[in-house]
């Protein structure tokens, strides 16, 4: 379906919970986090996405919070995988739980798999998850690499004096493993509030830091896409406040607490809960008609208006 602008929505980001197995510092509060009672039910979730596949949503992606850490994860995929219309069956996750779900996921339709790696350093991985272990999300990363995924992405959120000096070594990942690696530039959101402007770092740093990148063809997603001589997968730079990709913004998400975003930096909501599968195609149809042209000022000193931590939106 088109929006005001003449964009073709077609890409539904599907937040499945906000719980999480870590507390990354930029993404969510340390403590406080609620077992989320609220979640919408595998069944809600599938009407959801029914609805949207039937006003021309192509690619999901699944998300949360962590989503594997819902149970019924899996049946999830496998439901989702099938619906008419839908072409493409994405998951973002922290790996963490991949090395028991990684080979389930794939046969349940699973195309790709998004895994978020912001360091190789043991001590700064523990410290920005404040409760992870980089040798569980390796793990997850040879789990998924071994389960024959179409394509692996390895996403690092740049964080100025943390993982500025790793841009190297996590861009050598593409030479060694078939893996895309994209560099995402920190979102000021609620709860991402320790971190204050200094350590906003935008991906022209990863070019400066990377000279030998060159540019290659453009896929039509919203990571400018570059490649290392004699690598087997892309770098990709994604720059959400240095130059917002609004213009081509195909996307809508679902919150796990049943709320349609039409843009992830508002805060305007539409709501799916208690509504049948009619009621859901008309809050489709208005959020997509609700999407604002561009997502407003955003900089390392201006915070997203979308007034949710990360976690309780999906990425
Ligand atoms: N738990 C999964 C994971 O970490 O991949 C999925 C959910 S997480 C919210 C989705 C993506 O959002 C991750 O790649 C994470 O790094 C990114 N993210 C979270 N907070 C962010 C922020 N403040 N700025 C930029 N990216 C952020
Ligand atoms: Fe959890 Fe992902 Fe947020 Fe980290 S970025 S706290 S893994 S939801």
């Amino acid at each position: 379906m088109l929006d005001r602008y003449g964009r073709t929505i077609t890409y539904l980001r599907v937040s499945v919970t906000e719980r999480c197995n870590l507390r990354c510092r930029y993404c969510m509060p340390a403590e406080g986090v609620a077992n989320c009672p609220e979640e919408l039910s595998r069944e809600e979730l599938l009407r959801a996405m029914e609805a949207a596949a039937g006003l021309g949503i192509r690619k999901l992606r699944i998300t949360g919070g962590e989503p594997l850490v819902r149970r019924d994860i899996v049946e999830l995929c496998a439901e989702a995988a099938a619906l008419d219309g839908i072409q493409e069956l994405c998951i973002t996750t922290n790996g963490t739980l991949l090395p028991e779900l990684a080979r389930p996921l794939k046969e349940a339709g699973v195309r790709r798999v998004n895994i978020s790696l912001d360091t190789l350093d043991n001590k700064k991985y523990a410290a920005i998850s404040r409760c992870g272990s980089l040798e569980m999300a390796w793990k997850g990363l040879e789990a998924a690499l071994d389960a024959g995924f179409e394509k692996i992405k390895l996403n690092a959120v740049l964080i100025g004096g943390f993982n500025d000096d790793e841009i190297p070594a996590l861009a050598e990942l593409t030479k060694q493993y078939p893996v895309d690696l994209r560099f995402i530039e920190l979102m000021p959101m609620v709860d991402s509030g320790e971190f204050g402007p200094e350590a906003f770092i935008p991906c022209s740093t990863v070019l400066q830091k990377l000279p030998e990148a060159q540019p290659v063809e453009q896929d039509g997603g919203v990571a400018k896409l570059y490649r290392l001589p004699g690598a087997q997968g892309n770098l990709g730079l994604i720059s959400p406040v240095s130059a917002h990709f609004c213009a081509q913004c195909n996307r809508l998400r679902l919150t796990a607490d049943g709320k349609l975003k039409p843009c992830l930096h508002s805060a305007a909501e539409y709501s799916l809960r208690g509504l049948d599968a009619e009621g859901m195609r008309a809050q489709f149809e208005a959020a997509i008609l609700g999407k604002p042209r561009w997502h407003g000022v955003l900089s390392a000193t201006e915070h997203s208006k979308a007034g949710r931590s990360m976690n309780r939106i999906g990425g």
